[in-house]
């Protein structure tokens, strides 16, 4: 007899929240390019100490899969791309270098490093897959800070593997609309940018090296999509124990917060 239908989905429901809880990225906790550029000191703090989890509101991270499937599959179209070159049968050198790593900076003298998803004749791209509100709202409003930066940390770090780096990118991809709604951004490469913000970091990892969880109440808080934030933990009075939140939070786009370098 075949396995009872409530059995069953169960059964894939399993498989696929394991997969999920335990994909590399889900498991990181080591800072990487994509969160040195979030706006909350104190969100870096958390993360830098190590703190443990506190927000158990935050659901399967089922919109970060779904990017992190495009994106598996945008490094495979990218990748059987190179072969039709002319340059790749010429040399073996790609035009599209994917998901290659590249160390964005150092912090308490640690490299920091992470996977770029595209470096093309001088231009750094990072694919973003976003649901409609924020596709709309990043067309209006530009990629944000924290994009924006790590896009640049990306740039820092090509230009210091001895390749020219003249634009950053982000090309927002819609995840539920049609493919014509996609918006592309970019802007000059800021090497100032980029070490300015590895430097923010690199301060906040040495004050919560030197105080631990003394050091919380120190940093500055920001509207970091407070709602996805592992650390928020509504009513706290006790930083040690999880944040409150910051007043002005506004409502995230998950897809974008954990999973997607
Ligand atoms: S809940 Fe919001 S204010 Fe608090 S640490 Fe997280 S992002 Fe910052």
């Amino acid at each position: 007899m075949s396995t009872p239908v409530d059995a069953l989905v169960a059964e894939l429901d399993g498989v696929i929240e394991s997969a999920i809880a335990n994909a590399p990225r889900s498991l990181q906790t080591r800072i990487g390019p994509s969160e040195m550029g979030i706006p909350c000191d104190l969100r870096l703090g958390y993360k830098l100490l190590g703190h443990p989890e506190t927000n158990a509101a935050r659901s399967v991270a089922w919109k970060p899969f779904v990017g992190t499937a495009v994106h598996d599959s945008l490094k495979l179209v990218f990748s059987f791309a190179n072969y039709a070159l002319p340059t790749w049968a010429e040399d073996g050198i790609p035009r599209y270098h994917v998901e290659e790593k590249v160390v964005v900076g150092q912090v308490n003298g640690d490299d920091i490093d992470g996977s770029c998803d595209m470096y093309v004749d001088g231009t750094v791209v990072d694919w973003k897959i976003v649901g409609g509100p924020s596709l709309r709202k990043y067309k209006a409003e530009g990629p944000g800070d924290q994009y924006r930066k790590q896009a640049h940390l990306y740039g820092w770090g090509w230009a210091q593997r001895g390749f020219p780096v003249e634009n950053v990118a982000v090309y927002f991809l819609p995840r539920d609309q049609e493919w014509r709604q996609r918006y592309f951004w970019s802007e000059p490469f800021d090497e100032a940018l980029a070490l300015e913000t590895v430097s923010k970091v690199d301060g906040i990892a040495k004050l919560v090296g030197a105080l631990g969880v003394r050091a919380l109440p120190l940093l500055r808080t920001a509207p970091a999509w407070c709602r996805s934030c592992p650390w928020l933990a509504p009513g706290s009075t006790d930083l040690a124990r999880g944040c409150p939140g910051h007043p002005d939070a506004t409502a995230p786009d998950s897809s974008l917060t954990s999973l997607i370098a």
